[in-house]
């Protein structure tokens, strides 16, 4: 096997593998870097000739893994593009909104390239799109040649699936972003326990372990404790969620919070893409038992979309609970803007669900101490941090331990390291040559062609 990391940085950003196995060609998902923006955002697709790839194959739904699909498919034009049946849902609609993103950032940041495609080319990816099935094979034929895909769930977020290739003796195990754990919409991965050549494995969570005696269950009651105390002090709480399968999954834990009494009654707001896929989530829970979130938990909770106007320094006219994107606060969306209206008062609270790259205003958040000042550049606005700030490890990823486990299970002899920083990289490297019969590891060069 042939592997090119088109991905430029090593880090996770544009996501793209290309994958050469005998006579086959493909390109193993092709995301858009979430911190750069414009042409700089895509993987290095000029490194593939038009029409040269056999088909194109997509793990899931979140921008880092599609975001530069259409700009690929524009030049690799017929082959069809494998993805799961939840993401053939989810997938377009992901597209959609990035259109919409790039032409509000075409003004902003004075970027004449974007956006980098149009509403027209989704709908075109839209046709190509050629739904898996979970655990079962597919071939393709070449020259009299076979090469076998299967997608296995992978929980991490609805539709995510973890690949086996076998060409003639060869078995490889992608593991593409994976959660063992079950969530309450999702359950998690289930791949199967048989053994590989190689693993490509993702590393996202290979800089930290998880600290001694936290769980996934004690950072929920942490979390669930900490909205709690701030509605019964008086105050208002923000947390920034993404809008695919986080939002849908805190709505859940809150509503289970509430019927089990740990939080009181409360207005709740959501806003934006997040809102909007709730339709898609109910769909998809209707067909595929792995998927659990129903629209009713609106109602159930009595979820307001947000109609209110932000502004900088000023509370929102309702004390609440704000459910809203962007995850990592990213500048002038819903949670940046609510951000600057509750910072400067202690009775409120900023609890961030999930991880926040440090770059982000997120990242940058969570790096300030009580009392500090914190400057929402793009609001122009300056406040001190009085309101309780805190981050809950409710990460959609396995952690390491239980990616370097499921690895080790697997008996390969080369182990290919991909979507990670590089310490997260560094920790999987010396992790796996502690094994005994350590693997073979990879941490591919942008653009290199490695041989595996
Ligand atoms: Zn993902
Ligand atoms: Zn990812």
């Amino acid at each position: 096997m042939q592997l090119t990391d088109l991905n430029p940085s090593r880090d996770i950003g544009s996501n793209c593998l290309l994958v050469e196995l005998g006579p086959f060609r493909f390109i193993f998902d092709c995301g858009m870097h979430p911190k750069k923006a414009g042409l700089g955002s895509l993987p290095m697709l000029s490194k593939l000739a038009d029409d040269s790839v056999d088909f194109i194959l997509i793990t899931h739904a979140h921008l880092d893994h599609i975001g530069g699909l259409t700009v690929a498919a524009r030049y690799q034009r017929d082959c069809p593009i494998l993805v799961s049946a939840p993401t053939q849902l989810l997938l377009p609609r992901m597209l959609r909104n990035s259109v919409g993103v790039m032409l509000r950032q075409r003004d902003e940041l004075g970027l004449s390239e974007l956006p980098l495609f149009t509403y027209g080319e989704v709908e075109r990816v839209e046709d190509r799109l050629r739904p898996m099935s979970f655990g079962r094979p597919y071939v393709f034929e070449k020259n009299g040649d076979r090469l076998e895909i299967t997608f296995f769930p992978a929980g991490h977020v609805a539709g995510a699936a973890g690949v086996r290739v076998v060409h003639k003796n060869e078995r490889v195990f992608f593991t593409g972003d994976t959660l063992f754990a079950d969530l309450l919409t999702l359950v998690g991965a289930r791949y199967p326990e048989e053994d590989f050549d190689t693993v490509v494995t993702e590393t996202t969570r290979g800089a930290r372990g998880r600290p001694p005696g936290h769980t996934r269950k004690t950072e929920t009651d942490r979390f669930i404790a900490a909205i709690a105390q701030t509605l019964d002090g008086g105050g208002s709480v923000l947390v920034p969620v993404f809008a695919l399968g986080r939002l849908q999954e805190v709505l859940s834990l809150v509503r289970e919070a509430r019927r089990a009494r740990q939080l009181p009654e409360s207005l709740i707001f959501a806003t934006g893409l997040g809102l909007d896929l709730v339709d898609y989530f109910d769909t998809l829970s209707q067909q595929h038992p792995s998927i659990r979130f129903r629209r009713r938990v609106l109602q159930d909770l009595n979820v307001q979309p947000l109609r209110q106007t932000l502004k900088p320094g000023r509370e929102p006219g309702q004390r609440g609970l704000y459910i809203l994107s962007s995850g990592m606060m990213v500048e002038n969306t819903p949670s940046y803007v609510l951000a600057a209206g509750l910072l400067a008062q202690p009775h409120n609270a900023i609890l961030f669900a999930g991880y926040c790259d440090p770059e982000t205003p997120g990242g940058k958040l969570l790096a300030t101490k009580p009392g500090e000042k914190f400057t929402f550049n793009a609001l122009q606005y300056v406040a001190p941090m009085k309101a309780r700030v805190e981050r809950f490890d409710l990460s959609a990823h396995a952690e390491r331990e239980e990616l370097l486990a499921f690895v080790q299970a697997r008996h390969p002899r080369n182990v290919v390291l991909t979507h990670g920083d590089p310490d997260a990289r560094a920790w999987f490297a010396e992790a796996l040559a502690k094994m005994p019969k350590a693997p073979r590891v990879i941490d591919p060069v942008p653009g290199e062609v490695c041989k595996v």
